[in-house]
C-alpha cells in the first residue's frame, strides 16, 4: 500500500527524484504509521472461514505429527483392502453370471480408489450416480477443494470424500447400490460383546420402580445417580469404533466396554471436559414438560454402542425425561461402523429374534429379548423415531448445517436436547480445527451455539482424534502437560469429553 502512495506521488507532484534517491530520506511524519499484519490470525473472522479454512489451523493429511496423517496414509488404504476382501467373499457365494460380473465391477472401481488414495491422487467430482447429493458434493469440491488431493485438502473432507466414493463404487453397478461392506464387521462386534450386553439386559429389563416409602427428593436423588451412570455407559460405550478397534484383541475390547461402578468411577476423571452436572441440570427439568422432551441423538456407531444408546434413551423415557427421542443414522456406510437403517433394524430384530449368543442362560437370552420387544414397541408407538437426513454423509461440518441444511437445522431447533455422540461428530461440531484446548465448547461449536434457535447441544465423545476443546480456563496447561507425559493420548480413546452448549432456544430461527 504504501508502495503504491510513494510511486504515484513521484509522478504527480513535485520535482522528479533524482536517480539514486534513497526511501528513507523522504519525510512521512504526517503518514499513518507502519503497521506489521501478521500473515494469518486465528481464529479467524467468520466472513473468512470455509471448510479448507476452519476457525483455526485444519488438521491436513501432511501434517506428519498429527493422526490425518496416520489415517490418510495407512489407515484408510487398510480399511479399503479389508473392505475388498469382505466383497470377494460375497462373490464366492454368488452363482448368478451378472450378479458376479456386476459385483466385480465394484471390487475393480475399489481397488481404483484404493490406488488414487495411495497415490495421493487429485479428488475429483463425484459421478452422476443418481444420487440425491451429487450436487452437494460437488458443489464443494468446486468451491473449495479443486484441485486439492487426499494429503492436501482438510483432513474432514478427504476423510469423508473417501466414503462417499466408496459408495460411488456400488451406486454405479446394476445390483449392489446397498451393499455395506462393513455391515459384516458391525455385527461381529456385537455378537463379541457378551459380558457386556448381558450386564445390561439384565439390569434393565424390567421397567424401572422406584423403591417403596421414598419421598419426591430421594426419588430425585437416585436417578440423578442413574443419569450419571447411564451417561457414563452411553459415554464409553462409543469406545467401540470399528475404524480404530483393527489391531485389538479380544481382551483389550472388553476392558474398554467394562460396565462395571468401579471401572465407571476410575474413569471419571478421564474425562477431561465434564458437564455432567449441567446436563443434569437441564434433563431434570424436561420432567416438568407434558411427560417429558424432546431429545435427539445424532448416532456414531453400530452394534454395542447403539445398544448402549438405546439402554440411555429407555431410561430416558422410563423416567419420564423424554416423551420422544429422535435417532439420527447415516444414509449409507459411513466411517466404517456409523449406523444406518439397516445396522438400526438389524440391533432391534437380532435382540427379538436373533440367535447371537449360544452360551448365555435361558434367562439372559430372555432379558435381551424383553428389552428389544420394549423398543419395538417404542418404535411402533412413535416414542422412538429413526430418521437419516442426507446431510450427515456430506463433507461439511456443522457450523455449516444452518446454512446448507436449513430444514435440519429447523428441525433440530424443536429439539429440547441434541446429544452428538462420537469423534466425528465432535469433529464436524467444532471444524475438526487446531482451536486452543481452553476454547470454551460454545465458541467452538459455531453457529449450532450461537444462532437464533440453536437447540442445546451436548457433545458426547472418547477422544480419538487431534482436536480437543472445552477442557476449562486451564484446558491448555491439561493439554501440553498430556502432551509431555502420555504420548497417543489424544487417539487411544482413553479419556473424553461431556460438553454441553445451552444455545438459543425459543428463539425464532433466522436464514440470511
Ligand atoms: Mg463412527
Amino acid at each position: 500500500m504504501s508502495g503504491d502512495i510513494l510511486r504515484s506521488g513521484s509522478q504527480t507532484s513535485g520535482p522528479l527524484k533524482p536517480p539514486g534517491i534513497d526511501k528513507k530520506s523522504l519525510h512521512l511524519s504526517h503518514l499513518p504509521e507502519r503497521h506489521i499484519m501478521k500473515p494469518s490470525t486465528f481464529p479467524r473472522t467468520p466472513g473468512s472461514v470455509d471448510p479448507n479454512n476452519p476457525p483455526w489451523p485444519a488438521f491436513r493429511g501432511y501434517h506428519t505429527y498429527s493422526f490425518a496423517n496416520a489415517t490418510m496414509g495407512v489407515r484408510l488404504p487398510t480399511i479399503l483392502s479389508k473392505a475388498i476382501q469382505d466383497v470377494l467373499m460375497t462373490v464366492n457365494t454368488l452363482s448368478a453370471e451378472s450378479l458376479i460380473i456386476d459385483l466385480l465391477g465394484c471390487v475393480k472401481r475399489m481397488e481404483e480408489l484404493k490406488a488414487e488414495l495411495e497415490g495421493n491422487g487429485v479428488l475429483r467430482y463425484i459421478k452422476d450416480d443418481g444420487e440425491a447429493d451429487v450436487a452437494l458434493w460437488n458443489k464443494e469440491i468446486a468451491k473449495y477443494f479443486l484441485g486439492k488431493d487426499f494429503m492436501n485438502a482438510t483432513w474432514l473432507f478427504a476423510e469423508a470424500y473417501k466414503y462417499r466414493r466408496l459408495r460411488e463404487c456400488f451406486t454405479l453397478s446394476q445390483h449392489w447400490a446397498d451393499y455395506d461392506v462393513f455391515f459384516r464387521q458391525k455385527c461381529d462386534t456385537f455378537s463379541r460383546s457378551t459380558d457386556a450386553v448381558f450386564e445390561l439386559s439384565c439390569r434393565f429389563v424390567e421397567p424401572f420402580m422406584h423403591a417403596a416409602h421414598i419421598s419426591e427428593g430421594e426419588k430425585l436423588d437416585a436417578e440423578k445417580l442413574m443419569f450419571h451412570e447411564l451417561t457414563q455407559i452411553c459415554l464409553w460405550g462409543n469406545s467401540t469404533d470399528l475404524s480404530l478397534l483393527i489391531n485389538m484383541t479380544e481382551e483389550q475390547i472388553k476392558s474398554l466396554q467394562s460396565t462395571g461402578g468401579e471401572a465407571l468411577a476410575q474413569t471419571e476423571k478421564n474425562i477431561l471436559g465434564n458437564h455432567t452436572e449441567q446436563l443434569w441440570d437441564l434433563v431434570k427439568k424436561l420432567k416438568g414438560k407434558t411427560r417429558g422432551g424432546r431429545i435427539d441423538f445424532i448416532l456414531d456407531n453400530a452394534g454395542f454402542e447403539l445398544y448402549c444408546d438405546c439402554v440411555y434413551a429407555d431410561f430416558l423415557v422410563q423416567m419420564g425425561f423424554a416423551s420422544q427421542v429422535r435417532f439420527h443414522g447415516k444414509r449409507y456406510p459411513w466411517f466404517v461402523s456409523d449406523v444406518t437403517k439397516k445396522d438400526w433394524e438389524w440391533l432391534l430384530n437380532s435382540m427379538v429374534y436373533g440367535r447371537l449368543f449360544p452360551d448365555v442362560t435361558e434367562i439372559e437370552r430372555e432379558s435381551l429379548k424383553s428389552l428389544g420387544e420394549r423398543w419395538k414397541e417404542y418404535e411402533r408407538n412413535g416414542t422412538w423415531i429413526y430418521e437419516q437426513h442426507p446431510y450427515w454423509c456430506t463433507g461439511y461440518t456443522f457450523w455449516d448445517l444452518h446454512s446448507e441444511a436449513p430444514d435440519l437445522f429447523l428441525h433440530l431447533s424443536k429439539s429440547d436436547l441434541v446429544i452428538f455422540k462420537g469423534d466425528l461428530n465432535h469433529r464436524k461440531l467444532t471444524y475438526d480445527c487446531a482451536a486452543p484446548a481452553s476454547t470454551p465448547f460454545s465458541v467452538a461449536i459455531g453457529s449450532m451455539a450461537s444462532a437464533p434457535g440453536a437447540p442445546p447441544v451436548c457433545s458426547m465423545r472418547t477422544i480419538k482424534s487431534d482436536v480437543v476443546v472445552g477442557l476449562g480456563k486451564n484446558g491448555d496447561e491439561i493439554a501440553a502437560n498430556l502432551n509431555k507425559e502420555e504420548d497417543g493420548w489424544k487417539i487411544s480413546g482413553k479419556y473424553a469429553v461431556v460438553l454441553l452448549s445451552g444455545g438459543r432456544p425459543g428463539e425464532q430461527v433466522r436464514f440470511a
